[in-house]
């Protein structure tokens, strides 16, 4: 460790701190500490242990149950630990510090002169791109992947501050129990400092668009597959007073092709993005219809893989609607996942409970996950589909107990299908429905109270979670 390592400055302010998309998690925290490098992270994480004082650690703040908060306590703020320690541009993998953002990475692989964008990431989040790799490894995330287990299959290995302030290297052949454990932890098994990403030579994609009806939908997927298609997903109506809803969806798949992508290729810009999303407030079902034509428009264009996994998030988009609409809210997201052969029964399930419950979803979108085998909160647990829904929800009045019926109302349905949902949402879900749906969770508290008997990583998610089981 060099001298300037070990003294650089860790900055720490009292604040209160929100959520990025739902701004339902308004927290007064104690402090936010600021470390400038991995070791000032680490000597931080070792007086804390000393003084047996808690911390929660927080990337991007884009998860929606408080995970990355600690009310009255410490939150680490891991944005100044981005740098880019080495690239293999022979074989792939990157070596980067984890608190470094997509967009930080995905530039400069475009840009570096020893790579050129020929390789690039296999996956990341696509509802939006400015999330920390620290978050994303913490709930071990996905993309729009066809035949792809969740982000823990794309990294070698990560370097870890424990509760005890050690740092350790992990993965599949060291120290795999912890691997599995912090990978999907949600920052309760240490904090992650370094990851080793496996990366993939970039790639020409053509998109496949089709209307579906969702009865058909994984006849269609499984047929996508078999033409060669890698990434695909499906954006379904959401107007409850249609007959298409939850029913009629655009199927877009990405299929690898020989030679360029399309000079300028057709891609909605902010502006189209921003008018979409008001009319989905407003008239859901011209929304849909809009987005339907826009996207068969785009049917055999041809787009660089990264373009693919990178997605328009207007920071702030709730406020112009609120001021338009006289609203004061948000939306709020809910990931559900069931047996493949169970999917159509559970659009029907769901459209009737979001019905009854009068949601108002904004826009959802159906994806397929394959089994993650490595991890010990895993909520791939089988080859799934994946609902994710997009609920507004009113800050004002019963606003947020209305939506909390509603998406428990979600949950429900999934679970009558066999299937589970996302922990990094919401904390909403009821004790059964968390137990049933993550017969993991348990264990994995008892092993981390083990790990970490002062309780030094903490969140307001975990002590909720102690509360409820
Ligand atoms: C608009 C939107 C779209 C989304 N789309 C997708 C999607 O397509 N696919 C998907 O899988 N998810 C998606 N998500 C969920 C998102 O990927 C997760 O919530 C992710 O954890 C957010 O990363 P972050 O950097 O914002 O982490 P934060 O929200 O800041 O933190 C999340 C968790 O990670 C922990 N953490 C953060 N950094 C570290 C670290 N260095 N070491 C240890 N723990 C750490 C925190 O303590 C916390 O528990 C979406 C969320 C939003 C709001």
């Amino acid at each position: 460790m060099s001298v300037i390592e070990a003294f650089a400055p860790l900055q720490t302010s009292a604040s209160v701190l929100n959520d990025v998309h739902s701004g339902l998690n308004r927290t007064r925290v104690a402090e936010v500490a600021r470390p400038a490098t991995i070791a000032a992270a680490r000597s931080l994480i070792a007086n804390r242990a000393q003084a047996r004082q808690p911390l929660a650690m927080m990337g991007a703040r884009h998860s929606m149950g408080g995970q990355q908060f600690l009310s009255d306590g410490m939150v680490v703020d891991t944005a100044a630990l981005n740098r880019i320690e080495t690239f293999d541009d022979q074989r792939g993998p990157v070596v980067v510090e984890a608190g470094i953002r997509w967009p930080a990475l995905l530039d400069w692989l475009q840009r570096n002169p020893a790579n050129r964008g020929h390789w690039t990431v296999r996956q990341k989040q696509t509802g939006g791109d400015d999330f920390s790799l620290g978050g994303s490894i913490a709930a071990n995330v996905h993309g729009r992947g066809l035949g792809l287990a969740p982000l823990v299959d794309d990294i070698e290995w990560i370097e870890v501050i424990d509760a005890q302030g050690r740092r350790r290297q992990l993965s599949r052949e060291q120290e795999a129990e912890r691997f599995g454990l912090v990978v999907g932890g949600y920052g309760l098994f240490g904090l992650i400092s370094r990851v080793c990403l496996r990366l993939i030579p970039d790639q020409t994609l053509e998109r496949e668009v089709s209307l579906v009806r969702a009865a058909d939908l994984m006849t269609k997927f499984d047929q996508a597959m078999a033409r060669g298609c890698r990434y695909g997903d499906f954006q379904f109506a959401v107007d409850p007073e249609s007959p298409d809803f939850l029913d009629m969806g655009i199927l877009s798949c990405y299929r690898p092709v020989p030679g360029n992508p399309t000079e300028r290729p057709l891609a909605m810009g902010s502006a189209g993005f921003r008018h979409l999303l008001h009319l989905a407030h407003v008239d859901k079902s011209r929304a849909f219809a809009e987005y339907a034509d826009y996207y068969l428009s785009s049917n055999g264009q041809r787009y660089p893989l990264v373009a693919q996994h990178s997605g328009v998030y207007l920071d702030g988009y709730h406020v112009d609607i609120d001021h338009a609409l006289g609203h004061c809210g948000s939306e709020m997201i809910s990931e559900l996942y069931v047996p493949r052969p169970e999917f159509a029964r559970f659009m029907g399930l769901a459209a009737e409970s979001l019905r009854q419950h009068r949601a108002d979803p904004i826009y959802g979108t159906v994806r397929l996950i394959e089994r993650d085998a490595v991890t010990a909160l895993a909520w791939a647990r089988e080859p799934w589909a994946c609902i994710v829904f997009n609920l507004h929800i009113e800050h004002r009045g019963n606003g947020p107990l209305e939506a909390a019926a509603a998406f428990r109302g979600l949950i429900d349905c999934a679970l009558d299908c066999g299937g589970s949902f996302y922990l990094t949402y919401h904390r909403w879900a009821r004790p059964e429905q968390l137990e049933a749906a993550h017969p993991t969770l348990r264990a994995v508290l008892a092993r981390k109270r083990e790990l970490d008997p002062h309780g030094i990583f903490q969140s307001d998610w975990y002590r909720h979670l102690q509360r409820c089981l």
